[in-house]
């Protein structure tokens, strides 16, 4: 018994063996398409965006931020935190910094970190909130 299923397992092991060798092709890389399509430039006449953001209050969020998973505003480079945590808590998006904090490093270097403030940029006419308009306080 037991060596007839030794000599069983030897055999269904050999065959195997001889056809683990199987030439792959390269279909399974796909050719890298060149990007060609230029970044969506805003209209010069529209604004850019509709809703405030919530660290540096321009305009630069195209829906409201609860719509806005993982939008980064362009002017101070918050990344917006869909869950709101906060004025003081702690934003997984932004590295564990708060709202607060962020919004005192912009006012401060021009990003909520100093080391984005050349990737950031001003604010564009459109994206600054009209205070005429205003209702209240
Ligand atoms: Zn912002």
């Amino acid at each position: 018994m037991d060596d007839q299923r030794k000599r069983r397992e030897k055999f269904r092991y050999l065959p195997e063996a001889r056809n683990g060798r199987f030439i792959l092709t390269d279909r399974a890389r796909q050719p890298e398409e060149p990007v060609s399509m230029p970044a969506p430039e805003p209209e010069p006449e529209e604004p850019a965006g509709i809703c405030p953001c919530p660290c540096c209050g321009y305009l630069t969020f195209p829906v409201p931020r609860e719509d806005a998973i993982a939008n980064i505003c362009p002017v101070c480079f918050w990344e917006n935190d869909v869950f709101d945590p906060g004025e003081d808590d702690p934003s997984d998006e932004n590295g564990g910094m708060t709202l607060r904090q962020g919004r005192e490093n912009f006012r401060k270097y021009g990003a909520v970190r100093p080391d984005l403030v050349r990737h950031a940029r001003p604010p564009l006419p459109g994206e600054i909130p009209q205070e005429s308009g205003k209702t209240g306080a």
